[in-house]
């Protein structure tokens, strides 16, 4: 499949110059993209898109995302107000995920592809948890995904917070995955959570599969204070003589309390560190600070949401009371999501193209695009995005499923999922 973008306009001239013309997408191996000269050409297995004068830019990456927590989205009052970061996990997303069964997780992802496609995101690195539902999980995620057409690294975030049973079934669901042959990681929840052995099985099962583990890191104090207390060493310690930070593609999300020692670990290993914003502002955790951690840092939402230009303006202005990155350097976050699909043999989002309805008011080019992208973008401004050939977005409209239905559909599974909160099923 390929697509014509006609009217289109581009960074990629001589220095970044904006240059406007019609762009061909796709072709036999999907990820091509290449300037057309002539006016007599013509595409006869695929569609022409009028770009309007819009600009085209290399598609985005999300490095965590939770799809399981779409529906949380206005849901009931915890029975009461948490007070610290461990019981908004008790009291907010460990009774919510508990109650999740297979049309609820369905809803969840379709509605965050949907919501995905939309702002020009076509990769998501996935860390599912649904404890009441485990076996299956991971194909209604892939389908889900697979039907809007947003491309995904899936895991269970396997702890031992429900006893042996689940735990079991997470290992087991995530190994018939792995087996498949489809690409994935092996999940964790956070150092506090996860025992010894399970801690030694994930680390062997990610080894035999040739992939990394995913996991939540230092994300609040609690996790440094109780892995201490019962491992006698701190978490990014733990993790290193565990052998998870040499695992190829390791993701280490948040990395908010770690001390110099724990950043010289990180820095110094091939694991790759995951920065969300609004969550640790949501949760009031702590702020992030990449001194020290390394050039492997991407950026995530920690499913807030799907709108990963939002997530780089979050990550850009709270970082200017830490440690003050440039645009240049935010912009390198955002993109790092495509050097580490790359190193895993997977197509970076960057191969996807999203034409944005952007008309500067100053001059644009590639020297100048991070701080039009910081200060001028938004999301609202996605008009097409195409991925591998293949129109996921059209006009601002979900090209591959009847968003309308799909919405409906969702808010039937929320209120199912918000009753069972009420009645207080967990
Ligand atoms: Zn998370």
């Amino acid at each position: 499949m390929s697509v014509l973008l006609t009217n289109a306009v581009s960074l990629d001239g001589p220095a970044g110059v904006a240059r406007r013309g019609t762009l061909r997408a796709g072709g036999p191996g999907g990820g091509s993209v290449e300037w057309i000269d002539g006016a007599e050409e013509s595409v006869r297995d695929g569609e022409v898109l009028d770009c309007h004068g819009g600009l085209v830019v290399p598609a985005f990456g999300c490095g965590h995302h939770h799809a399981y927590s779409a529906l949380a989205r206005g849901m009931p009052a915890p029975p009461r107000v948490p007070r610290g970061f461990a019981e908004i996990l008790e009291l907010v997303w460990w009774r919510l995920d508990r109650v999740l069964d297979p049309a609820m997780i369905e809803a969840s992802a379709l509605v965050t592809a949907i919501a995905c496609a939309r702002a020009g995101v076509t990769f998501v690195i996935d860390h599912h948890s649904s404890p009441g539902a485990v076996r299956g999980s991971l194909e209604t995620i892939t389908a889900a995904f697979d039907r809007v057409g947003v491309r995904h690294l899936l895991c269970i975030e396997l702890s031992d917070r429900d006893g042996e049973s689940v735990r079991d079934a997470g290992l087991a669901e995530t190994a018939a995955y792995l087996e498949s042959g489809r690409p994935a990681l092996v999940g964790l929840h956070a150092s506090f959570t996860v025992g010894d052995t399970l801690l030694e099985r994930a680390v062997a099962l990610a080894r035999r599969s040739g992939t990394g583990v995913h996991l939540h890191v230092a994300e609040d104090p609690v996790d440094q204070e109780r892995t201490l207390e019962r491992h006698g060493v701190r978490v990014v310690e733990r993790l290193h003589r565990a052998g998870v930070l040499d695992l190829p593609g390791t993701i280490l999300a948040h990395c908010l309390h770690l001390n110099d020692a724990e950043r010289r670990l990180v820095a110094d290993s091939p694991a790759w560190v995951v920065q969300n914003t609004e969550s640790n502002q949501a949760n009031a955790v702590g702020r992030f600070d990449a001194r020290g951690l390394g050039d492997r840092i991407m950026l995530g939402t920690d499913g807030m949401h799907s709108d990963m230009i939002r997530a780089a303006r979050a990550a850009y202005l709270a970082g200017q009371a830490v440690d003050a990155p440039s645009p240049e350097a935010i912009l390198g976050r955002l993109r790092a999501v495509d050097r580490y699909a790359a190193g895993r043999g997977l197509r970076p989002a960057g191969d996807d193209l999203v034409v944005l309805d952007y008309d500067p008011p100053t001059p644009v080019d590639g020297g100048n695009w991070p701080a039009h992208l910081l200060y001028g973008v938004t999301s609202c401004q996605v008009r097409h995005v195409v991925v591998s050939g293949r129109v996921v977005v059209r006009d601002g409209v979900v090209a591959t499923v009847d968003e309308a239905a799909v919405m409906a559909f969702a808010r039937e599974q929320a209120e199912r999922l918000w009753e069972r909160l009420r009645r207080g099923d967990v």
